[in-house]
């Protein structure tokens, strides 16, 4: 489906994806093997997402290994997301998965890591019981399950449940109203060494949890560069906190995850669709790559086909201008991860189709045509918008460009334009976050030499992409001494 080798490299037809959107899949239990890591992998998955609240470091690194095997299997590239856990209280291992909560009966929740009683929820956070008082209510996962608190004594919690179901280990614990451990802040001591895991294997994108300030991903970026070593962060959006400073975050984070499970608990869960709408817009003027995340196809964690409602609200995300989509549990311990991920695809293919009918995407050009903040406009800023006119004025199916840091695919990339972006950089890094945004093809290219302009047309003439005469968008950068891109030529191709 996709390739991404060296231009050049002799003769090489390229076949693009038939969707743009971004795919994020996390990975458990139901995907950890090579063999569906590979149907995911040709159904779509364009980044494999490692939530490290789950698991050992055994474990993930095994993830890893499968992962990078079945992409070499299936030459198909795929990016390695390291989702930091924050600062969560969670369930710890239960006695026995699921453990069956019925309402009106009574539970008992004790602060511990395990617990080998059927009838008894461990909660790993040792200051739990003090935390809570008679009458708060507790949200166990994302608030399907829910507790009200009777009594708390030194070291146990007891509680009547309001809202019954099953309930497994390292589901949340949210108190609501009560005193919340988020005041705790992240990145915590465990995230930084998940850092250091992921650092270790050779991965350079971390999620990072619960974010409250712009300050929080500093601090993940200092860790990191302590081992010598630049990160690409995702800032998961799902505290009040977090949204209060959201343009700082913005402006400091290199991606961002509309994490709208915790948010959701967080904030009025009424909020949450408004919510996402201004973080996607927010994110796509600055050019951060964003992932809307949690709940989207659902009922496809048991079911193989989804609800309306779960196709709508995909689509919905895409036309709200978000650059990837995720699944959580569909696919680490759902019942069907590779028909979620062909599904993810196929809604994405649709909603595409019409994006330029139904007119979205626009808000971002509209922000700068009214000439907002235009104090601030940049260079980039100035070329993507000349990009997309050529586009539309002429009605080009491909800009190619040549990239560093990625700064000017995905500056093109916020305005979701129907045309494919092609991006070429020398940056392994670069590459990997390319993966996130919406359009974007990366390449990794081996040479300096294959850089040049030259080496990239003799490689899209040979790629069987493009017709005889057809016009291509080619961005540049010809300032003499200087870096970046700064402008842009119409080529038409022999
Ligand atoms: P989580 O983040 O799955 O790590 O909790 C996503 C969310 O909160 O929506
Ligand atoms: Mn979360």
């Amino acid at each position: 489906m996709i390739y991404n080798t060296a231009p050049g490299s002799g003769g090489r037809r390229i076949t693009l994806p038939d969707h743009r959107t971004k795919i994020v899949s996390t990975i458990g239990p139901a995907s950890r093997s090579c063999e569906v890591l590979v149907r995911m992998i040709q159904a779509g998955m364009n980044v494999a997402r490692l939530n490290l609240a789950h698991g050992t470091f055994e474990e993930h690194r095994e993830n890893i290994r499968n992962i990078r095997a079945a992409s070499e299997e299936t030459g198909l590239p795929v990016t390695i997301l390291i989702d930091l856990p924050g600062p969560k209280i969670r369930v710890g291992a239960l006695a026995e998965e699921p453990m069956i909560l019925q309402k009106g009966e009574s539970v008992t929740l004790v602060p511990a890591a395990a617990s080998d009683d059927p009838f008894t929820i461990p909660v790993d956070f040792e200051q739990f019981p003090q935390m809570v008082s008679p009458g708060s209510t507790i949200y166990l996962g994302d608030g399907f399950l829910q507790v009200q608190v009777e009594e708390a004594r030194e070291r146990e919690v007891m509680a009547r449940v309001v809202l019954g179901g099953p309930l497994l280990s390292r589901k949340g614990v949210s108190v609501i109203g009560g005193e919340s451990v988020l005041a705790v802040s992240a990145p915590t001591p465990r995230d930084l060494e998940c850092i250091e895991f992921g650092l270790s294997e050779g991965l350079d994108v971390f999620g990072i949890s619960f974010v409250r300030r712009a300050e929080d991903i500093r601090r993940a970026r200092e860790h990191a560069a302590r081992f010598g070593k630049s990160i690409h962060v995702i800032a998961k959006i799902e505290r009040a906190e977090a949204l209060a400073n959201i343009d700082a975050i913005l402006q400091e984070t290199d991606g961002v995850m509309i994490a709208r499970g915790d948010l959701g608990i967080q904030t009025p869960i009424e909020d949450v669709p408004i919510v996402q709408k201004r973080i996607i817009l927010k994110a796509n003027i600055l050019g951060r790559p964003v992932i809307t995340a949690t709940q989207m196809l659902m009922s496809m964690t048991e079911n193989i086909r989804p609800t309306r409602a779960e196709v709508t609200d995909v689509a919905n995300a895409i036309l709200d201008g978000t650059d990837a989509v995720m699944l959580s549990e569909e696919t680490s311990i759902g019942n069907h991860p590779v028909e979620t991920v062909a599904m993810m695809a196929k809604i994405a293919r649709s909603t595409e189709a019409s994006r330029q009918v139904i007119g979205t995407g626009s808000a971002t050009l509209e922000h700068f045509r009214q000439g907002m903040e235009r104090e601030r406009i940049t260079v980039n800023d100035v070329v993507s918008l000349n990009v997309i006119q050529a586009l539309d004025a002429l009605g080009i199916r491909y800009v190619l460009t040549p990239t560093r840091s990625g700064t000017t695919p995905r500056s093109i990339s916020r305005f979701k334009p129907a045309a494919w972006i092609l991006a070429f950089t020398r940056s392994p890094e670069t590459f990997r976050f390319l993966a996130f945004s919406c359009g974007v093809c990366p390449f990794l290219v081996k040479s300096e030499k294959d850089y040049r302009h030259r080496a990239i047309l003799d490689m899209i003439r040979e790629s069987g992409l493009v017709a005889p005469g057809e016009r291509v968008v080619l961005t540049e950068g010809v300032s003499p001494g200087g870096r970046g891109t700064n402008s842009l030529v119409i080529l038409t191709l022999d």
